[in-house]
């Protein structure tokens, strides 16, 4: 008897009988023997014209028509279409995602300090309103404490010697050199500091983890440029010469999910915290402070067992809506959503934390001086120079406020009663 499990046997046979069509098998060993059409270009810089004239081309090769053009390439999108120019190649429009609020929300931070309407672009029903539910019962509680812990954004050039010996001799070298590495380093942006180099051995390999400080950009363009400079100094003055070496060997965690995000942080680290009273827990939430508590603890165990980086409930939510609607890497998502949100009893209130090691936001620099992002940044009075560490408590508090209402809503047994109300039967 086999004892590859049913299911797998299963789907082998559909896929065989599948594969067993002429057409199918041909098309995936031979390809379908078209003549490749040449790939879809436009000029760097954005222009009203420039997007007609790649819409010509689209034509040609994809089914789309008049209407499609028209909801892409909209009239705002055409007259504001130079100032796309630096954020996007081959641009035909933009895409309109629905933005709503929470809010507002008071944040007691370090740096943010008052009542932030907090913009979320988002096409999830009931996200919004799970927020905006949260936010208004922090506030009702007085507000959210939130500190900026630490900052430092990583690049990992990673170098290759002939051996374990000449990787030391290698990092004697940077050791010694590590001051004019800084200058090089620093030589090429204004706000850029590389605050340390932090070696990583394998035998003959030597990752060099370099940590910057990014001034209010969020920085993965700066530590890039900065670390180039960096690695060619190197180049020019080691006498140690690498078999090889390359700009990022993926130590940094640059944009996937790490232990080593997790433990050092990559951007900015936040913690966020409030105390909710027994009676606000029950009037708003419905549900008790011991069920809340009953329903952190399955989750956090929950957590465990699935091999979860941190444990927390749904830090992506928030932070992709905030990403997109304020003009972050909304791919940095996927590093800046690991972090631990905690609960416990504080003589019968509810204690709420949450903390974020990774939260990669800037309030210059990316795509924050984008027409709608820069307004949604004007909402929280956060966009330009010298906000970046409010915005980073905003970002940690937001997703306090998500953690909030999803633990209630699956304590008080709402959840699925909320989206089917908020997304389905609406
Ligand atoms: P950026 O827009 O490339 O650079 C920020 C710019 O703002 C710099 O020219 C900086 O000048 C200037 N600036 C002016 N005032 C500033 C202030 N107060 N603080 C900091 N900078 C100030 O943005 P970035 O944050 O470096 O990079 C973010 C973008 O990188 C995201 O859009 C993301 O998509 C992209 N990204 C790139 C990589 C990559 O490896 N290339 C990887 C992931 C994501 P100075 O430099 O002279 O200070």
């Amino acid at each position: 008897m086999s004892i590859i499990p049913q299911r797998i046997v299963e789907r082998l046979k559909e896929l065989r009988a599948t594969l067993d069509e002429p057409r199918v098998r041909q098309r995936l060993t031979e390809g379908s023997g078209e003549p490749n059409r040449p790939a879809l270009r436009s000029p760097r810089r954005v222009t009203a014209a420039s997007i007609e004239a790649l819409w010509q081309k689209i034509r040609a090769v994809a089914p789309a028509g008049d209407e499609q053009q028209r909801l892409l390439a909209d009239p705002d999108t055409l007259a504001s279409a130079e100032c796309y120019g630096a954020n996007i190649e081959n641009m035909i429009g933009t895409v309109k995602v629905p933005v709503g609020v929470a809010g507002p929300v008071r944040i007691n931070g370090l740096n943010a300090a008052g009542d932030f309407v907090i913009p979320l672009a988002t096409s999830e029903a009931a996200l919004v309103a799970s927020y905006a539910r949260g936010a208004d019962i922090a506030s009702r509680a007085g507000g959210i404490a939130a500190v900026l812990l630490t900052e430092g954004v990583l690049r990992s050039p990673g170098f290759k010697f002939a051996n374990v010996m000449e990787a030391g001799l290698f990092l004697e070298w940077v050791i010694d050199a590590s001051a004019e590495l800084k200058v090089a380093a620093e030589a090429t942006t204004r706000h850029g500091k590389l605050c340390a180099i932090e070696p990583m051995m394998d035998n003959e390999v030597v990752f060099l983890l370099c940590r910057y400080t990014t001034g209010d950009a969020s920085g993965q363009n700066m530590v890039t440029i900065a670390t180039e400079a960096l690695c060619r100094h190197i180049e020019t003055h080691c006498p140690v010469r690498p078999r090889h070496w390359f700009i990022e060997a993926n130590y940094s965690g640059d944009k996937k999910s790490t232990y080593l995000a997790l433990t050092s942080g990559r951007g900015r680290k936040v913690t966020a915290s409030v105390t909710l009273p027994r009676a606000l827990v029950e009037k708003y939430l419905h549900v008790s402070v011991e069920r809340f508590l009953d329903y952190s603890r399955m989750a956090s165990l929950g957590a465990m067992l699935s091999g979860q980086i941190g444990a927390q409930g749904h830090f992506a939510n928030g932070l992709a809506a905030f990403y997109i609607a304020t003009g972050q890497d909304a791919a940095c998502v996927s590093e800046s959503a690991i972090g631990f949100t905690r609960v416990e009893d504080r003589d019968g209130d509810l204690f709420i934390s949450v903390t974020l090691p990774n939260i990669l936001v800037g309030s210059v620099g990316g795509g924050t001086g984008l027409p709608s992002q820069a307004a949604a940044l004007h909402l929280l009075g956060l966009q330009g120079p010298g906000k970046a560490a409010a915005l980073a408590e905003v970002v940690a508090a937001l997703c306090l406020c998500g953690e909030i209402s999803i633990i209630g809503a699956l304590a008080a047994g709402e959840f699925t009663q909320a989206h089917r109300k908020l997304a389905r039967e609406r």
